[in-house]
C-alpha cells in the first residue's frame, strides 16, 4: 500500500477509536456516577464545555458589537475571529440541511469578515499592501506568463489584469496573480505583506481568509460571466476602495447612516462598476 493511503487510513482509524473511547467513557461515567472519580470527571468535562461555550458566546457578542458600533475593540478582535472560524464549519452543515447554497453563506461570511476588518484603523505603507488575484482574471487566450512576473502583462486591455496593474502602479502597491492556494501562500511568505486585498470566488476567499488569519484581508468577489475559473472579472472600484482603506484609513465608500431608529447601519454609497 502507498504511504499516503496508509497515513489517511491510519488517521481515520485512530479518529474512530478516539470517538469510540470517548463515547464509552461517557457511558461509563454516566452509568457509574456514584463513584467519586466519575463525579469529578463529569464536573471537569462540564466545566471545559462551559468555558468553551462562554468563549464562543463572548466572541459572537464582540462581533455583533463591533459591527453595530462600527468600531473595533482590539482586545476583543481575536475572540471575534476565533468565534467565526470555529462556528463557520457548523454553519456550513446547517446551511446544507436548510437548503441554503454554500456560496450564499460564504459570501455572507466574506461580508462579515470585511466588515470586521473595516472597523479597525490602518495606515500601511503601499509596498506592504498586496493585491492577490486569481489567474482566471487573465484572458484565456493570453500567451504571457503573468503568474511568474506581473510585468509580463503587456497591458493590452483585453482583461482586468491590465487595469489592476495600472491601479497597483498608481498606488505603489504589490500586485500578484496566482494560479492557486499553494502559490498564493508562497507569495505571501515571500513578500510578507501587512494587508491583502484578495480577489477570488466564494470558496477560495473563504478558505484564504481563514488560512491567513494573522494578516488583515479584504475580500472582493470576482464576477464570472463565462462560468467559474474562466475569463473572470472584478469590480475595480471595490479593489481601489480596499487599497485606500489600508493606505489611509479612507472609508469614503462606507458611511454610517443614522436612520430614525437608534441603530446604525453601514451603507455603500458608490455605484459599482464591473471592469472587463
Ligand atoms: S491585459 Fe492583455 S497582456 Fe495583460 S494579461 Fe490580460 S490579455 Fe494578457
Amino acid at each position: 500500500m502507498h504511504i499516503r493511503k496508509r497515513l489517511f487510513i491510519g488517521l481515520m482509524i485512530v479518529s474512530f477509536v478516539t470517538v469510540l473511547s470517548l463515547l464509552l467513557l461517557g457511558w461509563y461515567t454516566i452509568n457509574y456516577q456514584d463513584h467519586l472519580w466519575n463525579q469529578a470527571l463529569i464536573g471537569l468535562i462540564g466545566l471545559v464545555f462551559l468555558v468553551l461555550i462562554l468563549i464562543i458566546a463572548f466572541g459572537i457578542a464582540a462581533m455583533i458589537f463591533s459591527i453595530w458600533q462600527d468600531r473595533a475593540i482590539p482586545q476583543l478582535y481575536r475572540w471575534t475571529r476565533m468565534a467565526t472560524n470555529v462556528l463557520f464549519p457548523l454553519a456550513l452543515v446547517l446551511a446544507k440541511v436548510l437548503g441554503i447554497s454554500s456560496d450564499r453563506l460564504k459570501s455572507s461570511f466574506i461580508e462579515v469578515s470585511n466588515q470586521l476588518i473595516k472597523t479597525r484603523e490602518f495606515n500601511i505603507s503601499p509596498e506592504r499592501i498586496m493585491i492577490l488575484g486569481p489567474h482566471c482574471l487573465q484572458k484565456s487566450s493570453c500567451p504571457y506568463k503573468i503568474t511568474l512576473d506581473i510585468n509580463n502583462c503587456k497591458e493590452c486591455g483585453a482583461c482586468p489584469v491590465d487595469e489592476l496593474k495600472r491601479l497597483a502602479n498608481r498606488y505603489g502597491v504589490v500586485l500578484t496573480i496566482v494560479s492557486g492556494g499553494t502559490w498564493a501562500r508562497k507569495m505571501i511568505m515571500e513578500r510578507a505583506p501587512q494587508a491583502i486585498v484578495a480577489v477570488a470566488c466564494e470558496r477560495d476567499l473563504t478558505s484564504g481568509i481563514q488560512d491567513i488569519d494573522r494578516i488583515p484581508v479584504i475580500g472582493v468577489l470576482n464576477d464570472r460571466p463565462e462560468g467559474p475559473c474562466y475569463n473572470t472579472r472584478v469590480n475595480l472600484e471595490k479593489v481601489e476602495e480596499a487599497i485606500r482603506f489600508f493606505l489611509y484609513g479612507d472609508r469614503q465608500g462606507w458611511q454610517i447612516e443614522s436612520p430614525s431608529s437608534s441603530r446604525k447601519v453601514l451603507k455603500k454609497t458608490r455605484t459599482s462598476k464591473i471592469i472587463s
